[in-house]
């Protein structure tokens, strides 16, 4: 709009200057025509003066005239003369009394009438040749003026070289006769001056009536009485001008508008482009590009909105937080783009799962960042919390065909219900936190509606956390050793560190408490450490007795695990081979070249390495093969199942073979009976542990033990049996 504005200003602004110019340049020239016609006449009647006086001055003249007055002289040499070779239309001869002498008429032959109207027309010129205010002009003066109802130039010269003088002090007369010359300002004229002028249809008009654009000259004399009107078509410039202009003018605004024409089109896609690119960034600020739902900013977005209309007395509504169980380990085992293709069937699953619900407009499916999801659902009709619930699960539970894999994962689901109490949208998102995560915790692959409980619960979780710190950091820890014996029983080969707390308030918390609090808040790296430089400093005083220490996946991912390690081994001056350490399944999972790597040196250091809980996660015999363990630790599931199902015990032969088969030791947990020690004897383990042969117990308990072993003796395995 304002390059429009500015191009069409400048547009009318240069028709206005080339406009007003043209007819600038008219009035001038018209006004140099006025000025060059009113000179022609002068002109005119200069030419007339002198082609009289050219006669009247003459010594022939004087002579003829004035000393001795010869009729046909003056006729001759004065009348005719003029007439012929000057064109002068009418000749008098005046004596010094103002009386014609003699006269000349080119149109009639004068006679006294005719003398007598003349001599009525000529007395101005004579008047004003008597009157001269010098003695030029009383010798000679021409005016314009009518004569016999014509405008003419009317010279007077008088005779000889003298000046009009008076005859007496009272005459107003000159002694000197006068010579007048008439010239009738006619056509002939006024187009020998047109010609010369170069202005169009120059003549006499009676009144003031002219064609339009024709000018106007009004004719007079001195005294500003009128003549005679002359008109004549002024030459105009201007519309020379504007025609020499005009296609420039029009070429160079075909331009213009051309140009703007083009700029605006420009601008007006350029525009476009920026509109278009706007909403596309703001498609992708507001989309996950994984998946193409929206994403954390416009779920937030959504949410407001939904507590605002639930606010205003609209149907109450659900934020339902997804989070798929295990799904790491899909990345893991299957790689991140099977992971990524998990994620988009996922979508598309809990997309229609809202879509077959309703065509609500205020519902929502994002996506809120790795497997976490989001589903916002109006609760109106017969839907209740518990049914979307379940219908979220039974879709994302399904099999998933991807590739050539057929993959199976649970959603644990966090429900946090928005109804009129609700204050802002943190808080839901709070809710359903905590219940996702009661969710997790109670096993996975169920959703959990969030309940004021949760709040203590969590408080008491962020309590613990401080309080597990603060004992990290005091040495609030104890350790305690649960004895591994040889297969017979008979002796204790080593111990398994186990870490407890007793809190100073709340009495012992388990470790089924505490280290869930330790992953989730990135503490089970410093109470890893603390562990192992315990069971290192209290392994000293054990013989030959060898430690084991558990390791925690995240312990064992970090880049400097082993030379943390390293470092505990050397402070404590422990001998690295009676240093074994546990690791599970899971924590091999993800980089399998830098679990190996780290395994081969904690190896090439003489650090022993256990696989505990072997059989409850992948049991994968690839990671046997490859990882470097010297030891399997059947789970006590199978131990414990061993006299109840007849599976479980060929599954710990199973297990028993293929540790014996690989060279590695095969230690038995939980044993708890004499029978299960005699049947896991019988099947070739080689290590039991379990509370058959002592339960966990301090250090100082230990070093007793090995002390004094007889105190310690087991009843007879074989007894048992028959008891
Ligand atoms: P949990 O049962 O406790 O939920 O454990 P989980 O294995 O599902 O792991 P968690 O929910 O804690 O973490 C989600 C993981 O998803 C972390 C990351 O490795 C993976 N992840 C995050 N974003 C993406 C992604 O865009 N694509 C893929 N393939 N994986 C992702
Ligand atoms: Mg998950």
């Amino acid at each position: 709009m304002p390059i429009g504005v500015i191009v069409a200003v400048a547009i009318l602004c240069i028709i206005v200057a080339v406009l007003s110019s043209a007819q600038r340049a008219d009035e001038i020239s018209v006004e140099t025509e006025r000025q060059m016609f009113a000179r022609a006449i002068r002109n005119y009647g200069t030419r007339v003066l002198r082609e009289l006086e050219s006669v009247a001055s003459s010594e022939d003249a004087v002579r003829n005239l004035r000393t001795h007055f010869d009729p046909e002289w003056a006729q001759q040499r004065l009348g005719t003369w003029l007439d012929t070779y000057f064109d002068h239309d009418s000749v008098f001869l005046i004596d010094g009394y103002g009386k014609i002498i003699s006269s000349h008429s080119r149109w009639r032959r004068p006679d006294e009438a005719w003398n007598a109207l003349a001599q009525a027309d000529l007395m101005p010129v004579l008047q004003a040749l008597h009157n001269g205010a010098n003695a030029d002009e009383r010798h000679r003066t021409v005016r314009i003026d009518n004569f016999l109802n014509r405008p003419a130039i009317i010279a007077a010269v008088v005779v000889g070289r003298g000046e009009a003088e008076p005859v007496d002090e009272t005459s107003a007369f000159s002694s000197a006769p006068v010579t007048v010359s008439v010239k009738t300002i006619d056509q002939d004229v006024l187009s020998d001056i047109a010609s010369h002028l170069r202005i169009r249809h120059l003549r006499r008009v009676a009144g003031s009536v002219v064609p339009s654009g024709d000018f106007l000259y009004p004719l007079v004399d001195e005294n500003g009485r009128l003549i005679a009107t002359f008109a004549w078509t002024p030459n105009q410039p201007g519309a020379e001008i504007v025609n020499n202009v005009v296609p420039f003018l029009a070429t160079a605004l075909a331009g213009f508008a051309l140009l703007a024409a083009f700029v605006l089109r420009y601008m007006r896609r350029t525009a476009a482009a920026i509109v278009a690119g706007e909403k596309r960034l703001h498609h992708l600020a507001m989309h996950d590009p994984l998946c193409g739902l929206p994403n954390r900013a416009f779920f937030a977005e959504r949410l407001e909105a939904i507590i605002e209309d639930v606010k205003l007395g609209g149907p109450s509504a659900a934020l339902f937080y997804v989070d798929l169980d295990h799904f790491k380990e899909v990345n893991d085992t299957l790689g991140h783009h099977i992971g990524d293709e998990l994620i988009r069937n996922v979508t598309l699953r809990l997309s229609n799962v809202l879509r077959s619900q309703s065509e609500r407009t205020a519902d929502l499916v994002a996506r809120l960042g790795g497997d976490e999801f989001a589903v916002l659902s109006q609760l109106t009709g017969n839907e209740t919390i518990t049914s979307i619930a379940n219908r979220i699960l039974a879709a994302l539970c399904a099999p998933y065909a991807i590739g050539n894999h057929n993959i199976v994962i649970g959603a644990s689901i966090g429900v946090s219900l928005i109804d009129e109490k609700v204050t802002d949208a943190a808080d839901i998102l709070r809710y359903a936190d905590m219940a996702l995560y009661r969710a997790k915790n109670e096993g996975r692959n169920r959703a959990c509606l969030y309940d004021a409980e949760m709040d203590a619960d969590l408080s008491s979780r962020k309590l613990l956390e401080i309080d597990l710190r603060r004992a990290i950091e005091t040495d609030g820890l104890t350790l305690l050793y649960q004895p591994l014996v040889n297969a017979s029983g008979e002796r204790m080969i080593g111990v398994e560190a186990l870490c407890r707390w007793t809190h100073p308030v709340r009495g012992a918390i388990p470790p089924s408490e505490f280290i869930p609090v330790a992953e989730h808040s990135g503490l089970i790296v410093e109470l890893g450490e603390w562990v192992l430089r315990r069971a290192c400093l209290d392994a000293r005083d054990f013989g030959d007795v060898s430690v084991a220490v558990n390791v925690s996946p995240l312990q064992f991912r970090r880049a400097d695990f082993v030379s943390v390690v390293e470092r505990v081994l050397a402070e404590t001056q422990l001998d690295p081979s009676r240093l074994e350490l546990e690791l599970t399944e899971s924590t091999l999972l993800g980089n399998f070249d830098l679990a190996e790597s780290a395994m081969r040196r904690l190896k090439n250091i003489g650090v022993r390495l256990a696989l505990d809980d072997f059989g409850t996660g992948y049991s994968s015999l690839q990671y046997l093969r490859n990882f470097p363990f010297d030891k399997l630790k059947i789970d006590r599931s199978f131990v414990d199942s061993i006299e109840k199902a007849a599976d479980a015990a060929a599954i710990v032969h199973a297990i028993v073979g293929l540790g014996r088969g690989l060279g590695m030791k095969v230690t038995a947990e939980g044993v708890e009976t004499a029978d299960q020690h005699l049947f896991l004897r019988a099947a070739g383990v080689h290590i039991m542990q379990g509370y058959r042969f002592g339960r966990a117990v301090s250090a100082a308990e230990i070093s007793a033990r090995l002390a004094r072993p007889e105190l310690y003796r087991l009843s007879a395995p074989e007894t048992a049996l028959a008891s």
